[in-house]
């Protein structure tokens, strides 16, 4: 599969933002692109179709956490919450070499193309897991519950439900970092009680040419009792 080509106007938002790419990036990007818009023709990984909107949406939506990624130390953990064809977090892996990341979604189809980038791309810092981020946040001993420096996640649902699948992955002082659209500052309002019973703090929403990124903290360990199982969540949120 031929990489394919950044555009202008990828560039040129990059660009705005300061990102500055290693000569290998851009092909290593390009490579995951190929492959996610090839495969999206048989697996339903991603709406986008067209290469020019999947430079422009896709890639540089998930570049916009770097900023707020950049102060994590090498060897620092992140995990990307509902990862689908592996957004943000395939990108987020290439561009910061540094960093250990795991590449979690329940749905096995998503999984298997992630891991298959993974190995085409060649990338030794990405880890697929098939996996509900429920049923690893609430123990302990599958080695995930307080183990990252940061919980990444985009378009998996919303505020006040997602806190209760990401803050409990978060270590205590981890960042909690979600990539929102124009909703974001009414589904947090909607979520105040949610981050209370977390023991999550807002510290933070970015705006970016793509949306936003609302940053939280994790303050203290969440409780024993969460985060409950998946029918829970849903039919009667955190408030
Ligand atoms: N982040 C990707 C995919 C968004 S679609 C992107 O931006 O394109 C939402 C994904 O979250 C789906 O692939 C779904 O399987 C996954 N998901 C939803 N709830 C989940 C849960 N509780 N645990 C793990 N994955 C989940």
């Amino acid at each position: 599969m031929a990489p394919l080509a950044p555009t202008p106007r990828f560039l040129s938002l990059a660009g705005e933002l300061g990102l500055e790419f290693d000569s290998g990036d851009l092909d290593q990007l390009g490579r995951f692109l190929g492959l996610l818009l090839a495969s999206n023709k048989r697996v339903n990984l991603t709406a986008v179709r067209e290469p020019e909107a999947a430079w422009e949406t896709l890639i540089f939506d998930a570049l916009t956490l770097i900023a707020v990624l950049s102060d994590l130390p090498p060897g620092a953990r992140v995990i990307d919450v509902g990862t689908g064809g592996g957004l943000p977090g395939v990108p987020l892996a290439i561009t910061m070499p540094h960093l250990d990341f795991t590449l979690l979604d329940a749905t096995g189809k998503k999984i298997a193309f992630v891991e298959h980038a993974i190995a085409e791309i060649g990338l030794r810092n990405a880890h697929a897991l098939r996996h509900r981020a429920e049923v690893i946040g609430a123990s302990g001993k599958l080695g995930h519950r307080a183990a990252y420096d940061a919980v990444v996640s985009r378009a998996v649902g919303r505020i006040a439900v997602l806190a209760e699948l990401t803050v409990p992955l978060a270590k205590v002082g981890g960042l909690v970092l979600m990539v929102k659209g124009q909703r974001a500052d009414a589904e947090l309002s909607e979520a105040q009680g949610a981050l209370r019973q977390l023991h999550a703090a807002h510290v933070g929403t970015v705006t970016t040419p793509t949306g936003r990124i609302v940053i939280l903290e994790k303050r203290r360990p969440t409780p024993g009792k969460l985060p409950r199982t998946a029918a829970e969540i849903k039919k009667n949120p955190l408030r």
